[in-house]
């Protein structure tokens, strides 16, 4: 439950395009009045909780016996204490207590983005093109890339080592969920060289796609000039009905035409969390199209769980993390999520597993750790399908905190250690887990274990509305694939063969060599266990020559580091050096390896070379010219938009620009050192007029700068602000 109250103050109405020209802004309310203050009100019985909501109060979280209560004023404090109500502030997760704030590896402060997200990613990518492969798992509804990272050492290779796989933001409104996955990928990129992330990044191929829900969450976290949690914004003062608290994608009423996600009803769309195939329709999901629940007409039906599902089938994941908000304690939530009708013995056969797993996340981060359906039963879920399907030990996270998107601070920076340690261990745990397929075969060989059954839907409900019969009704096929390498012995990290409601399944493993007829065999491996396969009659066909390609990851423009990667396939056998020119000389001396990159000065036509031998020393030689395209010349564009927050307490900045790394100066200091990214907020506690600067770095160097400056006027008039009612609570 949560009443809410929303200020529209006059700055709204303010809000204005600055360009290179100082330009004033008039701020009035509460922005520069005192700090708001969050604080725990004892409210013993429901009427008491009414009397705070009477009184006027921003009450965030209302119920018995205590409620959270943002004072925003002289006056709130003086009607907090006419209620008679006892109270005490709570801890202040707002800078300020800044050193005891934790600090994340992007240094970041506020929510990210999208923008944000898809930069950093395309930028960690092109930075360390051998550990970084941006994925993409294909299009959102309205055509958005639905980007993440796969991080390894080596990551272009095929072979057979464990998936980590983390998500985000399937729910629009839950910004922190995303944060965990970028940073992550931060964390061990910067840290790559210490012992334990360096046998993590040898040993396992980790996955990050920290947005899903792309679409809704653009709007929600573009919804007005609002980041809620920015460092020194307050929590959540808008309720359902905007589209800051969007849960689900953004597909429209049924038989109502797509439009732009903003422009959407506030409670159209798919709950991508109950969209999953597995178990489709059992309890804890809806059929009301505007249900925060609603699980769509069919199983997959919507593109970003369908490519979810196409993705992951093909990885063997053997762990798997997918984060929401939010809990007060903060939850990691392990399987069964199914109603127990479902599940008899209200365990699964992995209980062991999970647990242990579970139990140690729930240490390092200090929050709970328990079988999902303790806190309410979901079907449809993504770990329903990751487990049920595939047999990955697939946890969902509820971040701590008191609101889907609250403080930065609290609900991202000052979790961070915890968190950390808990993703780390999941990464550890996903070299533990699964199973072991190993033997030998011709160097080069593809291995492919596949496997095809249909996974269950519910046929009906109960008066208790439990699952009637689930029946197995969707088509499902898992298919993954590895290379040998150059020595001949295999070990693949693979789930186990049988689903964990489905005893005595196989893989399909099917062997073949270079140029040679495949093998096929089925294999039974259970988890935890390791089988050792003969493929004696896996051969090569005859001796044939390597085939020497490479590509270019990306358009090649002077000034910019381009990277190639080797594609080169041997006929017989396996490529086993990679040699390039890249200077045109003629030596292949230049580079070493599947990846090779290089920075042009200048435009023009270049030729590179690449000379790939086999395991048996056949060469193979290819030359590509290749155009390096202009630098662009001049400044990048750049625009700055100031606005202020939708409570009023924080004004907003945003810059508008391309590819690259925003600082802020804003402070007037002349150091761009008080915010990264293209979205900051910042209150101010006093009247004045402030210079602002915002500086973008591009990809290729070039810098803009863009200034404004900002009016902090004396507060206009107390009662500026316009109450509404309070919106209808939450579920
Ligand atoms: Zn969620």
């Amino acid at each position: 439950m949560r009443h809410l109250r929303v200020f529209v103050l006059s700055l709204l109405s303010a809000a204005l395009v600055a360009g290179s020209g100082g330009s004033a802004l008039a701020a009035s309310g509460s922005a520069s009045s005192a700090e708001p203050v969050r604080v725990e009100v004892e409210t013993p019985t429901p009427q008491a909780v009414e009397t705070l909501v009477e009184a006027g109060l921003d009450v965030a979280a209302g119920d018995v016996p205590e409620s959270d209560v943002i004072l925003w004023s002289k006056e709130d404090r003086l009607a907090l204490r006419e209620s008679g109500l006892k109270w005490r502030p709570l801890p202040d997760p707002r800078p300020g207590a800044r050193a005891a704030v934790s600090t994340l590896p992007s240094g970041r402060t506020t929510y990210r983005v999208w923008e944000d997200y898809e930069t950093e990613m395309r930028m960690l990518a092109r930075r360390y093109p051998s550990l970084v492969r941006l994925r993409s798992m294909g299009e959102t509804l309205l055509g958005q890339p639905m980007l993440g990272l796969e991080i390894a050492r080596n990551v272009w290779a095929s072979d057979g080592r464990p998936a980590f796989v983390q998500y985000g933001l399937h729910h629009a409104r839950e910004w922190p969920s995303g944060e965990w996955g970028i940073e992550y990928a931060i964390e061990l990129l910067k840290k790559q060289g210490q012992p334990r992330y360096a046998s993590l990044l040898a040993k396992t191929r980790q996955f990050v796609f920290p947005v899903v829900n792309v679409d809704g969450f653009q709007a929600s976290r573009g919804a007005g000039p609002s980041p809620i949690g920015a460092p020194d914004s307050a929590s959540s003062l808008l309720g359902p009905g905007s589209n800051e608290y969007r849960r689900k994608n953004c597909r429209p009423f049924p038989g109502q035409a797509q439009r732009p996600c903003s422009e959407l009803d506030t409670e159209a769309g798919v709950d991508l969390n109950r969209n999953y195939g597995y178990f489709f329709g059992a309890t804890g999901t809806e059929t009301t199209a505007s249900s925060e629940l609603y699980r769509g007409p069919a199983g997959f039906s919507e593109p970003e769980s369908e490519n979810v599902r196409l993705f992951t089938r093909r990885l063997q994941p053997t762990v798997v993390l997918t984060h929401h908000t939010y809990s007060e304690e903060g939850q990691w939530l392990r399987q069964p999520s199914l109603d127990p009708a479902i599940l008899p013995g209200d365990i699964t056969p992995d209980e062991a597993e999970f647990k242990a797993l579970g139990d140690s996340m729930a240490t390092a981060s200090g929050w709970a750790s328990l079988p999902a359906f303790q806190l309410y039963p979901t079907a449809g879920a993504t770990d329903d399908w990751n487990y049920h399907a595939q047999g990955a030990i697939a946890f969902t996270s509820e971040g701590r905190g008191p609101d889907f998107h609250s403080f930065f601070d609290q609900m991202v920076r000052n979790e961070w250690p915890g968190m950390k340690e808990a993703m780390l261990r999941a990464g550890e745990a996903s070299v533990r887990e699964g199973s072991q397929i190993r033997g030998e075969a011709p160097p080069g060989s593809t291995l492919r274990i596949t496997k095809r059954f249909s996974i269950p839907v519910c046929q009906g409900f109960t008066e208790t509305d439990q699952c009637i019969s689930p029946t197995p009704t969707i088509p499902e096929q898992l298919s993954s694939e590895m290379v040998v390498p150059a020595s001949g012995k295999f070990s693949w990290r693979v789930n186990p063969s049988s689903r964990p409601q489905a005893p005595g399944e196989t893989w399909r493993l099917t062997c073949e060599a270079p140029g040679g007829d495949p093998v096929s065999r089925e294999v039974a491996v259970e988890r935890g266990a390791s089988v050792t396969v003969g493929l004696a009659n896996c051969r090569p066909g005859p001796a044939g020559r390597p085939v020497a390609r490479f590509r270019l990851i990306e358009r090649a423009i002077a000034g910019r580091k381009a990277a190639m990667v080797s594609s080169s396939t041997a006929r017989s056998t396996l490529i086993v050096s990679n040699r390039w020119d890249l200077d045109g000389d003629g030596a292949f001396d230049d580079a070493f390896g599947r990846v090779a990159t290089l920075t042009w000065r200048r435009p023009g036509l270049r030729t590179v070379g690449l000379r790939s031998v086999d395991l048996n020393g056949r060469v193979a030689v290819t030359r590509q010219r290749i155009r390096v395209a202009p630098r662009p010349s001049g400044r990048p564009a750049l625009a700055l938009r100031i606005t202020s927050s939708m409570n009023g307490t924080s004004v907003v900045f945003r810059a508008t620009g391309q590819l690259g790394t925003y600082n802020w100066d804003l402070d007037g200091d002349g150091a761009f050192d008080d915010g990264r990214g293209r979205e900051v907020s910042r209150s101010y506690r006093s009247t004045g007029t402030y210079p602002v600067q915002v500086r973008l770095t591009d990809t290729f160097g070039r810098v803009a700068t863009r200034g404004s400056s900002l009016t902090i006027a004396q507060p206009s008039d107390p009662g500026a602000g316009e109450t509404l009612p309070p919106p209808v609570p939450e579920r």
